[in-house]
This record gives structure tokens, C-alpha cells and sequence, in this order.
């Protein structure tokens, strides 16, 4: 069968036989009850690595986010968020929706940071008009470009000293930590709470974990069980998770430089324009003149070759992601065929 180069997101990773084998053999009791010693190890591993003092296992990144915002964050409360980050524009509104929490979204600088002077500028003052502003969420790597250190610090300084709450949407944080080569760890130690994702390059087949105190874990673990996420023999699943942080998160830097191979092969090309600012881990973004988005898209998947274009990216834009199951020659044929695409004119 010939392989189907998928691009489209670091999400699409399938489990390997090896995971799957200790997904097989894992341990496992009743999570609802804290029994299952499987996922109980992946919660002391997790919390270990970020060096806080609980992890909260959940089915999916979206659910760690949203139960680390109820548990800062009473109803009338608000977070400020970046106006493209993940926890306001895609996640259906669920802190609203579900715990009558606003958003007060901003717009990202370049480099993925809000800028604190606006930030302290959207604070509302205390005084029933008005919500009451809760928590800072920050999102490291946004869009695959890297926060740096000096402004994290300068985040977390900032919230304290406002009285803010401050949560880091990580699902790619080890990317982040991976390409600064730091624990990740000191990424973490600037936030009350980070959410990681183990379902994207870290390539297991689903799950998510919230680290954070034990005070905010116990209210999140409540919050899980209110959104449905209280799972019973989890182990088989936190399996992989444990697979994924033991094995999988050096090897993220075959991604980052799979993702510096395809800019500069797709950079040769006249006719796109990559943004290499942004290409830091294991993201391209590109543009194009003219209305060939689509077509570009619709040519390569006639090759075998998913990439995301167009409509969900709000413009002229192709995003291709890096991953466990793409090798440096999958980025070959692809730049081959993009280039194949304009010589038979578009
Ligand atoms: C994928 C992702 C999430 C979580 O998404 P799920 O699909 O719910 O796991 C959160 N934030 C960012 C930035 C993401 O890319």
C-alpha cells in the first residue's frame, strides 16, 4: 500500500506496535475511584517532568484547558486571551458556554506573546459594572513559533503582581522546551497551571494532562467529572502517554529539522512565500498570490499528500505540520510535487 504523507497536523500520528504493546500489558483499575496504577504513574511522571504538584489525566487537550480555566475561575470571572489562540477561537466558547467565564480576547504580536502594557490596559477595574478579571492564558508554541524565556518570566512577574492567575496552554510545550533545550520545566515554573497535549508529536493515540497544584488539580479532577471525563480503566490509554513522554520527546527534534527542510526546499519556490520567522518547531506556514490555494491542495492529495490550505486557515495559506510518522524523504516528494504542481502552470 503506498504510504499517505500526512501533513495536516501533528495529531495525525498512529500508535506504533511498540506502544501498542504496552498499551496491551498496562495495569489497570477503576480511575473514577483512583485505582488505576497506570494512570496514576502517568499523572506522577507528568507532574514530575513539570515539576508541580499534581497531574490530571484527560481524554483530550481541549478538556485540560477547559478544566483548568473553571478551576481558576468562578462564574462572572474572565480570562484575557489571545484573539487566535486555541482556548478562544477552538474550543466552542466552552469556558463561556459551560462556566459563564468571558473571555477578553486580544490581538497576538507576531511572536505569539500578548503585550503586558495591553494586557494591563484590559484589566478591569473592581467594581460590579464589570467581570472580574481572573487569569492570563498564554499558548507555547503558537502557531510553531517558540515564547521566549525572558517574557515568560516577565508574564508571570506581571500576573502576581496583578493578582492573576496565569495558564499555559502547552499542548506543544515540548516542542517549545525541546527546541531551547530546557527541562520543560522551566517553562512551567512561570504558570499556576500548563495543559499538555500527548496526542500530537509526542504520538500517542489520544490524552492530555493538566499540571498544576494540588489545590487546582482537585477542583479540575472535580470539573472532569461534572464535563464527563472521568474515565474508568484509563490505564490502556495512559499507557501510550507514559510511552510518549519516556520515548518520544527528544525525538521532536527530527521534527523541527524536517520542518526547517521543507521551508527551505518550498522557500526555492517563486511562487510561494514562507513565513520563515514562524517556522521555529515542527510548523510551516506559506503563502501564494491568486486563488490556488485550493487547487494545491486538491493537486497533492491526488499524490497522496494531506496539507492543510484555505478555508480553515482564513486565507491564501497552507500549513504543513512535522511529525513521527514523516522521514526527510516524505519532505522530498513533497516539495518535489509542489514543484511539479507550478511547472504544469497553476
Ligand atoms: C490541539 C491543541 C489543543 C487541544 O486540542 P484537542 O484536540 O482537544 O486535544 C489545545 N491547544 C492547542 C494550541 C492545540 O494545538
Amino acid at each position: 500500500m503506498k504510504k499517505i504523507i500526512d501533513l495536516r497536523s501533528d495529531t495525525v500520528t498512529k500508535p506504533t506496535q511498540a506502544m501498542r504493546q504496552v498499551m496491551t500489558d498496562a495495569p489497570v483499575g477503576d480511575d473514577v475511584y483512583g485505582e488505576d496504577p497506570t494512570v496514576n504513574r502517568l499523572e506522577r511522571l507528568a507532574a514530575e517532568m513539570l515539576d508541580t504538584e499534581a497531574a490530571v489525566f484527560a481524554p483530550s487537550g481541549t478538556q485540560s484547558n477547559l478544566i483548568g480555566m473553571l478551576a481558576h475561575c468562578q462564574r462572572g470571572d474572565e480570562y484575557i486571551v489571545g484573539q487566535h489562540a486555541h482556548t478562544y477561537k477552538y474550543e466552542g466558547g466552552g469556558a463561556a458556554v459551560l462556566g459563564s467565564v468571558q473571555p477578553q480576547p486580544l490581538a497576538l504580536e507576531p511572536d505569539g506573546t500578548l503585550d503586558l502594557d495591553k494586557v494591563a490596559l484590559a484589566i478591569k477595574p473592581v467594581d460590579f459594572h464589570f467581570a472580574r478579571t481572573r487569569l492570563l492564558c498564554l499558548e507555547n508554541t503558537h502557531r510553531g513559533i517558540v515564547l521566549p524565556m525572558d517574557y515568560l518570566a516577565r508574564a508571570g512577574e506581571f500576573a502576581r503582581g496583578r493578582g492573576l492567575a496565569m495558564h499555559l496552554d502547552g499542548a506543544r510545550v515540548f516542542n517549545a522546551a525541546v527546541k531551547l533545550d530546557v527541562p520543560v520545566s522551566d517553562i512551567a515554573r512561570h504558570f499556576d497551571s500548563v495543559s499538555i497535549c500527548l496526542s500530537k508529536g509526542l504520538g500517542a493515540p489520544v490524552g492530555s494532562l493538566l499540571c498544576t497544584t494540588q489545590e487546582i488539580a482537585d477542583k479540575a479532577r472535580r470539573w472532569r467529572k461534572v464535563l464527563g471525563g472521568g474515565m474508568r480503566q484509563a490505564g490502556i490509554i495512559a499507557a501510550a502517554g507514559i510511552y510518549a513522554l519516556e520515548q518520544n520527546v527528544a525525538r521532536l527534534a527530527d521534527d523541527h529539522a524536517n520542518a526547517a527542510r521543507l521551508a527551505e526546499g518550498l522557500g526555492q519556490i517563486d511562487e510561494i512565500l514562507v513565513d520563515h520567522a514562524a517556522v521555529q518547531t515542527n510548523m510551516v506556514f506559506a503563502s501564494m498570490a491568486g486563488d490556488i490555494v485550493d487547487s494545491l491542495v486538491e493537486f497533492l492529495a491526488g499524490r497522496d499528500i494531506k496539507i492543510l490550505g484555505g478555508k480553515m486557515l482564513g486565507g491564501p495559506t497552507i500549513r504543513i505540520v512535522t511529525h513521527l510518522d514523516i522521514t526527510g524523504e516524505d519532505i522530498d516528494i513533497l516539495v518535489a510535487t509542489v514543484k511539479e504542481f507550478f511547472a504544469r502552470g497553476a
